[in-house]
């Protein structure tokens, strides 16, 4: 089983659509291992994002995954990371696979849903960023 780290982003939960994001999720096999809500500082999401400190959208996109409530979870199932990008479509709802969740129900680039961990070894170090060994039930 692998696992990976997912982000309901603040524009989901505003919305009310945690629920449609998670029928998804386990309609292609994932299942939630973990999960919580949370209302992240400016100062956490610069440095989950730390990755991505010196592009344009930076500032913007850490000022938007903190200007709301989040949904953090572990993700596990046969090539999780995978399984769960595939779900989530490309950055760009506007590219996104129809059917994808992006493509269904994201608003703009950054307003875009879902965060999805891009490898294994990203996958590893956001869940430890986020969660506890306990938190996590397989
Ligand atoms: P992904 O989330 O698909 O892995 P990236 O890691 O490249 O995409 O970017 C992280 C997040 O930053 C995106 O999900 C999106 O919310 C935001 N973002 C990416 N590119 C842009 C952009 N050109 N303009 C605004 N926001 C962006
Ligand atoms: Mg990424």
């Amino acid at each position: 089983m692998e696992k990976t780290l997912s982000i309901i982003k603040p524009d989901a939960v505003a919305r009310n659509i945690t629920g449609k994001v998670n029928d998804r999720l386990e309609t292609v096999g994932l299942k939630i291992v973990a999960q919580k809500k949370l209302l992240l500082t400016k100062a956490q999401v610069e440095k989950f994002y730390e990755i991505h400190k010196d592009k344009a959208f930076y500032d913007s996109i850490c000022e938007y995954m903190s200007s709301g409530p989040v949904v953090v979870q572990v993700l596990a199932g046969p090539d999780a990371v995978e399984v769960n990008r595939k779900a989530m479509g490309a950055t760009n709802p506007a590219n996104a696979e129809v059917g994808s969740i992006r493509r269904d129900f994201g608003e703009s680039i950054e307003r875009n849903v879902v965060h999805g961990s891009d490898s294994n070894e990203n996958a590893v170090k956001e869940i430890a960023f986020f969660f506890s060994g306990i938190e996590i039930i397989e």
